[in-house]
């Protein structure tokens, strides 16, 4: 029984009985007060328990508030930070929503093609303004990305101006599908990238023609022939000859005129050339004062070589340049793309080649490359590159010839002459190599080389025979000495190391060294010379062109008469004469002739019975070899040692 019921029937009741038919009520009624008591204690747990929910529901409302606040916070900033970018980067955006066919695009996408006041209503007024040429690569990309087969539409294109020029713009977009996979939005942005697009086109340009006088460059005119000689591979109606053109004197323009007057002469002859060709031909500069001339489609070589005449003609005008009035040739040379299969650069070669022939068959004409000058130029470069490794090997030898006194028919002397030892061709004879190794300039070397190698031995010999009229070495000297200074100096330091007087030295110059080099400078060298004793000699005395009055201005001791006035002396009287008005002008001027190749007991008696003098020749004795030459001198002279073990023994 409920307790309160309890309570309140022992007050009621007492200690008496409760009556029996109370009794089902009590129950009921103890039952209620015990359910109610349940009941409200359910009802105190439940309300626990809601305020607690609350207080955590609560908490979690705040927290989720507070994320809110954050999260708007930050997409505010995001929002200004894309606009930021999108402005800086002027960047033009559009927003297309396909399926409702509506575009949206942003002010400065409208501003960068000067529709920033027109009502854009479609698609259509963007596509139609794409240039006709890419067009096709436009939609192609668009719809690529439409049809999910690209991460993203990226394009860049001409777009047309509202002023009718076109911008080069590029454009990215990235589409969104519905769940059927159709495409229903597409937003992206355009970048105007027309200045960075002219540059790299300049750049373009600029890489493959020349900055002077706009011409295609070398680069552009290999590339077409690479391109032209695949094609005239296969067909011979695709023949094309070059034109390769050397202007002759535009060294001397720009060394005495200056380069800007240099500058001026190419671009002048680059007009006339221009003017003078057809429009179907390319004239292209290669650099310096070399030009090449591509003529397509040619059906013999006369095509070409008429042009070429073409060519010379229009240069033969003087051109006028700053109030300088200035004559200048040029050298053709002409190649022919069906002379073999061949690479362009081969056929820039063979072109320069035939130049070059033309250019030394005297100035101002043309040539046409046929394999022989290829097979000459081959073997001419083969023999500059063993040259120049024969130097650093020393793979030279130096020949003695010995030099006479013709009356006393002994040997005072000596002439250097230098010979190659060729690893496949032997000795090889400086006739053949000494012209090479001038133009190249090794010749100073090999000079240098020879003088030291001589004087060393020439002190040798002295030291070791008692020569009674002394012992003199000759050595021959390249004109090209004469564009630098030093001559002198070298030659004293080689006199001082191998310790030869200088008076021992005899000093070769030819003629023509002289006529190239009328200058101050062979003067002050050869004094410088004579200040140290050595004596000079003028080689080949007759051949050149150094004229009487000339030679007497400089300090020559002697001179060589060639032997082309030696030979014939027996047989032609008028030689005779000449050689005899040579030795009497060495006898007025005071200088020593010597008489080269006399090869004949005839000549000998000849000269000899003219003048009193020295001479070399086979008659005595080819330029021999060290050894040899050594024996000529132990016929004529004792040794020193000899004569000391005499002394003593
Ligand atoms: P060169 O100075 O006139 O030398 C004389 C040339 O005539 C030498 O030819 C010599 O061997 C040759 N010879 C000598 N006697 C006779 C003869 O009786 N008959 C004929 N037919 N020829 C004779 P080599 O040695 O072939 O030299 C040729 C030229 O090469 C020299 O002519 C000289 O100008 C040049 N040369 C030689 N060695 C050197 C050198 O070390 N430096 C320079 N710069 N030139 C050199
Ligand atoms: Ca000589
Ligand atoms: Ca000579």
């Amino acid at each position: 029984m409920h307790k309160l019921i309890r309570r309140q029937l022992k007050r009621f009741f007492g200690p008496r009985d409760i009556p029996e038919h109370l009794k089902p009520f009590i129950a009921a009624v103890s039952a209620a007060y015990e359910q109610s008591d349940h009941d409200r204690h359910l009802l105190e747990h439940s309300l626990d328990l809601t305020s607690k929910e609350l207080v955590e529901r609560n908490q979690k409302l705040r927290q989720k508030l507070l994320e809110h606040q954050t999260i708007t916070e930050s997409l505010q900033e995001s929002e200004e930070r894309y606009q930021l970018a999108v402005q800086g980067a002027n960047v033009g955006i559009w927003d297309w929503a396909i399926s409702r066919h509506e575009i949206y695009y942003s002010p400065r996408w409208k501003e960068m093609l000067g529709l920033e006041h027109s009502h854009l209503p479609n698609t259509d007024s963007w596509f139609s303004r794409i240039h006709p040429d890419d067009q096709d690569e436009f939609h192609a990309a668009l719809d690529a990305h439409l049809k999910r087969g690209t991460s993203h539409f990226e394009l860049e294109y001409r777009i047309r101006h509202k002023e009718g020029h076109y911008l080069w713009v590029v454009n990215r977009g990235l589409a969104l599908w519905d769940d059927e996979g159709q495409p229903y939005r597409i937003a992206g942005s355009q970048m105007d990238v027309t200045t960075r697009r002219h540059a790299e086109e300049q750049l373009r340009y600029d890489a493959i023609h020349d900055t002077l006088t706009k011409l295609p460059n070398r680069t552009l005119l290999l590339d077409r022939l690479d391109f032209l000689l695949k094609h005239a591979d296969r067909d011979s109606a695709n023949d094309f000859a070059i034109l390769f053109l050397d202007l002759d004197r535009f060294k001397l323009v720009n060394d005495s005129l200056g380069h800007f007057i240099g500058d001026q002469l190419l671009i002048q002859t680059a007009n006339r050339l221009q003017n003078a060709i057809h429009e179907t031909d390319t004239l292209a500069r290669l650099g310096g004062d070399e030009f090449v001339l591509l003529i397509e489609k040619i059906q013999q070589v006369e095509d070409a070589t008429h042009v070429a005449e073409r060519l010379l003609d229009c240069l033969k005008p003087p051109f006028s340049l700053e109030g300088h009035e200035v004559f200048t040739n040029a050298s053709i040379g002409i190649a022919l793309s069906s002379d073999a299969h061949q690479q362009p650069e081969d056929l820039l070669r063979n072109a320069d080649t035939a130049m070059y022939r033309a250019k030394s068959r005297g100035k101002g004409c043309f040539q046409v490359f046929d394999t022989r000058m290829h097979q000459r130029a081959t073997a001419r470069l083969q023999m500059e590159n063993d040259l120049r490794r024969a130097l650093e090997d020393e793979a030279f030898e130096v020949y003695y010839q010995p030099i006479y006194n013709l009356r006393h028919q002994k040997p005072i002397g000596f002439e250097a002459l230098a010979r190659w030892k060729h690893p496949d061709l032997g000795m090889v004879s400086p006739s053949k190599f000494i012209a090479v190794a001038e133009e190249i300039g090794l010749i100073t070397q090999l000079d240098y080389w020879v003088l030291k190698e001589s004087c060393r031995q020439i002190q040798h010999w002295k030291e070791t025979y008692i020569c009674e009229r002394g012992l003199t070495i000759n050595v021959n000297f390249s004109a090209r000495h004469f564009e630098f200074s030093g001559l002198g100096a070298a030659i004293e330091r080689t006199l001082n190391e191998t310790g030869l007087p200088g008076h021992c030295l005899q000093f070769e110059l030819t003629e023509t060294a002289l006529v190239q080099f009328k200058n101050q400078k062979v003067e002050e060298e050869l004094s410088r010379l004579k200040e140290i004793g050595v004596r000079l000699y003028l080689d080949d005395f007759g051949t050149g062109y150094a004229s009487l009055n000339y030679l007497h201005q400089m300090p020559f001791d002697g001179v060589k008469i060639d032997r082309s006035f030696t030979q014939g002396l027996e047989t032609d009287p008028r030689k005779q004469v000449f050689v005899n008005t040579i030795f009497k002008m060495a006898q007025t001027l005071k200088m020593e002739p010597v008489v080269e190749g006399i090869e004949t007991a005839g000549q000998l008696q000849i000269i000899s019975s003219l003048a009193d003098c020295t001479g070399q020749g086979w008659h005595f004795a080819p330029a021999l070899p060290v050894e040899e030459a050594e024996k000529i001198l132990q016929q004529a002279y004792r040794r020193k040692d000899h004569d000391r073990e005499s002394l003593l023994g």
